[in-house]
């Protein structure tokens, strides 16, 4: 018998599965906690689905401070109202700080998160607490066999089901986790609704419970289309609170003198972390997916927010080693922090790993900011400016001598809105010729080889075409010069993985312009997947019938031959084969 199962992601153990420790890093114990965390979060759901408690509120605004106690009427932490059902007002105070614990929950277990056991035993604690509110409550008040159906759960149920139904359970698990991703993130910014919330407890509970393959099927396409409205509700969220992103150049040295890297998603931190900089005498640099940051105008007024540093998550063991700066973890994607570096690096959020100082919801990054005073930065300017391709040297990414061809800044902003703007222009482009082929290149980065097929298949696309990119994958290519068309940059950076909103919604706007359906436009999805976003996002591409999808590096271990072969007929999901023999497949 394995210690552990872990399929969830892309560099699983032998591509089926990870069975005596994760490639990630993850230990067998915080595997297994993990999974218990899961099965308290299933036992949870049953318990508010069973409680009646699906009823939410509206879309609220929260103050992120706000207090730990809800009530029907308030609003909690993650801005979700506590009223449930109107006939059951006795057992209504819960659902706020059960949101919180849902997503909290689900996002703490994915992919590079959270390697801390004390943290995600805590989680536990939060996640089984607020059941047992629940469940007390509902003894007291006036709701009909509100604690019905309310077991407990094991994962082995799942990991040794029926392969199919393992597979779709997955599906929906890893979805989930990834949308959580997106709702949390969206909730520190005071949005949050009543679809995706219940799509939740929906989803958890039906993980728990004897489901037909078709049932299953459906349930992931529905967490599809509710994934979509999660990405949404995080553009509302980022553009409401920091403008539409406008395309804007950043530059990849780092200045002499104290600053901080900054990692993951989140850009309310960013938001902190700036304010908390102002007239220090420290510079930011963003990491990873905090890449786009840059685009959005209430981000980019501050001008300590320097440029980028480094490359993609996979490649930070190495570009940390030696920086004379602090690095903060703001969510995934964390790699097992070594000892060298270990007293720079600081975790906030869900984030967290055994050793590693954390910044609790305090959101005081004094310690952070007086790390980057000690340690003081570059005397001289350093250059960052190689291997974005992935490769460890100026070779390896096709460039001699000093320079890859590419300049010194990479660009981004090329979100919905500024790429609607010059809709009129693409649309004439199009009708003349100019432009023969959208390209949209996008996903995740990763540790695995056969990942420079992104690098060569942008490398090698005809120069009438346009790439589209968003997430960490454009690390691979994002330093090209391949050109221009039209006064239009050839690669336009969308933003996060969550951003494949704007590239949706660009879709449907040509398709309009066009008087066609968005599967025939000549545009194509070549994705890149690792984690459990670009599995929610996936599932979203597909729920809106998106079809013939290139898929890699690899296909995922949790879906199986039959559900594989389901996906094939029903949208053509292809798996990627080589740059060439796609380019020639999808342009004839
Ligand atoms: S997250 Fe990926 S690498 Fe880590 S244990 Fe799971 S499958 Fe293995
Ligand atoms: S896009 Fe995915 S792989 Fe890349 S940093 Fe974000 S979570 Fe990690």
């Amino acid at each position: 018998m394995s210690q552990m199962f872990c399929f969830q992601c892309e560099q699983t153990a032998k591509g089926t599965g990870c069975t005596v420790g994760g490639v990630c890093g993850k230990t067998v114990d915080t595997a297994n906690l993990q999974d218990n965390l899961t099965a308290a979060l299933i036992y949870l759901a049953r318990a508010v689905n069973a409680s009646g408690g699906k009823s939410l509120a509206d879309d609220v605004e929260a103050p992120l401070s706000a207090p730990e106690k809800s009530t029907c009427s308030s609003t909690g932490s993650f801005g979700v109202a506590g009223a449930i059902g109107a006939d059951c007002t006795d057992c209504t105070d819960h659902t706020d700080s059960t949101i919180e614990a849902i997503i909290n929950g689900l996002f703490i277990t994915a992919t590079n998160v959270n390697f801390d056991n004390g943290a995600i035993e805590r989680q536990i604690e939060i996640i089984n607490k607020e059941r047992v509110k629940l469940t007390s409550q509902n003894r007291d008040c006036s709701c009909d066999d509100a604690c019905d159906e309310t077991g407990g759960y094991d994962m082995a149920q799942l990991w040794g089901d029926n392969e199919d139904v393992r597979s779709l359970k997955s599906l929906l698990l890893f979805g989930m986790r990834g949308m959580a991703a997106y709702a949390h993130h969206a909730a520190v910014l005071g949005k949050s609704d009543e679809t995706v919330n219940s799509f939740f407890f929906k989803g958890l509970s039906a993980l728990g419970e004897n489901k037909s393959a078709d049932e299953l099927l459906s349930l992931t396409m529905e967490l599809g289309s509710v994934n979509l409205r999660c990405m949404e509700l995080l553009d509302e969220a980022n553009t409401g609170a920091y403008g539409d992103p406008v395309p804007t150049k950043v530059g990849r040295s780092i200045d002499p003198g104290p600053f901080i890297v900054i990692s993951g998603h989140d850009l309310y931190d960013l938001k902190l972390l700036l304010e908390q900089t102002e007239g220090k005498g420290v510079n930011i640099y963003t990491h990873g997916e905090m890449l786009p940051a840059h685009g959005y105008p209430e981000l980019k007024k501050y001008p300590h927010l320097k440029g980028n540093f480094g490359t993609a998550w996979q490649n930070q063991q190495r570009e940390f080693v030696d920086i004379p700066a602090p690095i903060l973890f703001t969510s995934n994607c964390l790699m097992p922090v070594k000892q060298v570096y270990a007293d720079r690096v600081f975790t906030t959020s869900v984030v967290s790993f055994p050793g590693v100082a954390h910044i609790g919801k305090s959101k005081d990054f004094t310690p952070v900011i007086d790390k980057a005073l000690e340690l003081g930065g570059y005397s001289n300017p350093k250059s960052m400016s190689v291997m974005n391709c992935g490769g460890d040297t100026l070779t390896d990414c096709g460039g001699s001598g000093n320079t890859l061809g590419s300049s010194d800044a990479l660009t981004v902003g090329f979100a919905r809105n500024t790429v609607l703007s010059v809709a009129g222009t693409v649309v004439d482009a199009v009708k003349a010729g100019a432009i023969r082929h959208f390209f949209l290149v996008g996903g995740c980065d990763g540790a695995k080889p056969g990942r420079n097929y992104y690098t060569d298949f942008v490398r090698q696309a005809p120069k009438d075409t346009v790439i589209l990119t968003l997430a960490c994958g454009k690390y691979r290519f994002n330093d090209l010069d391949i050109g221009e068309i039209g006064g239009l940059p050839r690669i336009m950076d969308m933003g996060q993985c969550n951003d494949a909103f704007s590239a949706i919604k660009v879709a449907v706007a040509l398709s309009e312009a066009f008087n066609c359906s968005v599967n025939e436009l000549p545009l194509t999805l070549v994705l890149s997947w690792y984690e459990q976003k670009a599995v929610a996002i996936l599932l979203t591409l597909l729920s809106l019938d998106i079809k013939n999808i290139y898929i890699g590096p690899s296909l995922p271990a949790f879906v199986s031959p039959n559900i594989l072969n389901a996906l094939v007929e029903k949208f053509g999901l292809t798996p990627i084969s080589t740059p060439e023999a796609d380019l020639e497949k999808i342009l004839g």
